[in-house]
């Protein structure tokens, strides 16, 4: 510790890359500060900086760390800590571009795996940033003293040791997260694809701020009978709420009254949410897929013959590629996809949806005749679907009362509050019957699985790997752009990262025979066994868990994609 501050002030006015001598491990009194990566210059990204305290001296007993859950629970809220005492302790502006600058990856509303805070049996480990102050491009040596001998100690204090948290709040994060594992994990055995709590918060308080809508407007979620169901919790005990079976289900009810919320919540739900949230305990299967159309998208060798057939030009749909998809295409080519990455619960939201991939009416059969629409619509597939390949479907349906007849269940929603309304929709069916037809035969037909072939992923721009994620939805993969503006539960800018990653340590798998779902496998494999972090060059802060779907996801809208079919 003397010795760093010894050296600090020896810089005192030098040239700015002489901030690189500082790179190495110091001891502090309760900790080591280890300074990985020294920036170039005060506007380059921010130094890495890495904190590790013993876990004996942390004081975290052994019962914060016992199940996975608690571990990941515990990693999240540490670095909820770190960030908001970063927030409230540094000063920030001490000079030109990042200068002063001490800040950790922030978390979103989702608790999830991240590397920017690691606990094992042996340390406690932060991995965070720091701008190294310059005035001019000359160092700063009195301000780095500051933010190293008087900020940062007091961010650590506050963040990564037992005795400094409130004890209460910590163990309801991790009970929290543990809880809503064991619900996510017993929905197999009772036949159930989704749950509801009761008392659940779903509303959120804008369309940009994910954050709870906390005001006397919002109205509490309440399970109708007969979907009631209980669980015995681990932490929690006794807990009631909403169980959607499998088989298709659909949500219907008057516009504005909360039909697309719920939705949004159980497309979340494939996640674990902090307390505080109102979704903490909504969750769903996790290998729940979100599908919406996305017009305009790439498609790449997808076999999206169960929808779409005889196209114009007699162009192919068993392995069916475009530049720019319409609407019903990509809604088609969305759920093949999710079908081979092995999704078994399908959320569509008639908002989103494509009409004409949705619903074909009686009068449309007679108008234009099966012969000249390349569409099977969705409504004659959704049985289907759950018959013949055990994938469920929730679906927002307000404008179609065709759907009544292909549904085990219907929930309508009045003023937020859900009902059973099953039974009614089933006698309006029999008694106005539709004069509708069935299209595209009895069986769903198959879906080819693609093989991705090595030469699409170059991570290299001007001969160096350029891979970073600009927005939460978007990745910079060498020259390629991945736009995934529409894939929904990508919530967090440290998955896109990671995912980006991910596609280069992925090409080690493509061996010319590995399915995309094989190769996803493997690379999921891999991060369970070494880690987020084995997969940068450096260790980084600022990578966070991500499903094997939007892996996927991200890879099926690189534009460069090239695919043999199996
Ligand atoms: P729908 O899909 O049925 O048209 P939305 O789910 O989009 O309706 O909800 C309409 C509006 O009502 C949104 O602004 C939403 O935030 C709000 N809202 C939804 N659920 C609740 C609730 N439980 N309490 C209060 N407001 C809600
Ligand atoms: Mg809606």
């Amino acid at each position: 510790m003397d010795q760093l501050k010894t050296k600090i002030l020896s810089l005192e006015g030098k040239g700015y890359k002489a901030y690189k001598s500082l790179k190495g491990e110091y001891r502090f009194p309760r900790y080591r500060l280890i300074i990985d990566h020294v920036q170039g210059d005060p506007f380059a990204a921010p130094s890495r900086i890495r904190v590790k305290v013993t876990r004996e001296i942390s004081g975290f007993p052994e019962n914060t760390t016992s199940s996975p859950s608690r571990t990941t629970a515990l990693c999240d809220h540490l670095t909820r800590a770190f960030y908001s005492r970063c927030q409230k302790h540094a000063r920030g502006d001490r000079g030109i571009g990042k200068s002063g600058v001490i800040t950790m990856d922030r978390p979103v509303q989702e608790v999830l795996r991240r590397t920017s805070m690691v606990i094992d049996h042996g340390y406690v480990e932060a991995r965070f940033v720091m701008g190294l102050p310059a005035r001019g491009r000359r160092i700063a040596a009195g301000e780095l003293v500051a933010m190293i001998f008087q900020e940062l100690p007091l961010i650590v204090h506050n963040a990564m040791f037992m005795e400094s948290l409130d004890t209460a709040l910590l163990y309801r994060a991790l009970e929290t997260v543990e809880d809503a594992d064991f619900l996510r994990r017993s929905l197999g055995e009772r036949g159930l694809v989704g749950f509801v709590a009761d008392n659940a918060l779903l509303p959120r308080q804008s369309g940009i701020d994910p954050r709870p809508l906390n005001d006397e407007t919002a109205v509490l979620f309440a399970s109708p009978e007969p979907f009631r169901v209980s669980f015995h919790l681990p932490n929690h005990g006794v807990i009631t709420g909403m169980g959607i079976p499998k088989g298709v289900t659909l949500l219907v009810g008057g516009g504005y009254h909360g039909k697309s919320t719920l939705l949004n919540a159980m497309e979340l739900g494939v996640y674990n949410h902090v307390p505080g949230d109102g979704r903490e305990f909504v969750v769903t299967l996790p290998s729940a897929v979100k599908i919406r159309a996305a017009d305009k998208r790439s498609i790449t060798g997808v076999d999206i013959s169960p929808f779409i057939n005889n196209l114009p030009m007699a162009r192919d749909t068993t392995s069916f590629s475009t530049a720019n998809a319409s609407g019903s295409t990509s809604q088609a080519a969305n759920i093949s996809e999710a079908l081979e990455a092995g999704a078994k619960l399908l959320l569509l939201d008639e908002d989103t949806s494509a009409t004409n991939f949705m619903i074909r009416d009686h009068r449309m059969q007679q108008l234009v005749s099966k012969e000249m629409e390349p569409i099977t619509p969705f409504i004659d597939k959704v049985r289907q679907l759950y018959t013949q390949r055990d994938v469920s479907t929730i679906l927002v349906m307000g404008g179609s009362g065709d759907y009544f007849s292909k549904a085990d269940h219907v929930i309508c929603m009045a003023e937020y509050l859900p009902r059973d309304a099953t039974g009614e929709a089933k006698k309006i069916a029999q008694a106005d019957a539709t004069l509708r037809l069935n299209e595209g035969g009895d069986r769903f037909g198959d879906i080819k699985p693609r093989v991705p072939k090595q030469e699409t992923f170059d991570p290299k721009r001007r001969s160096r790997d350029k891979i970073s994620a600009p927005r939460t939805r978007e990745i910079l993969f060498g020259n390629t752009l991945i736009d995934m503006w529409d894939v929904e539960q990508l919530v967090d800018i440290s998955q896109t990262r990671a995912i980006g990653y991910a596609i280069k340590a992925a090409v080690q798998f493509m061996d010319g025979s590995r399915t995309l779902k094989e190769v996803a496998e493997c690379l999921a494999d891999t991060v369970n066994e070494k880690g987020l972090e084995s997969l940068t060059p450096y260790l980084t802060g600022d990578l966070a868990q991500f499903r094997s779907f939007e892996f996927i996801f991200a890879v099926n809208r690189m534009r460069t994609l090239k695919v043999n079919q199996l």
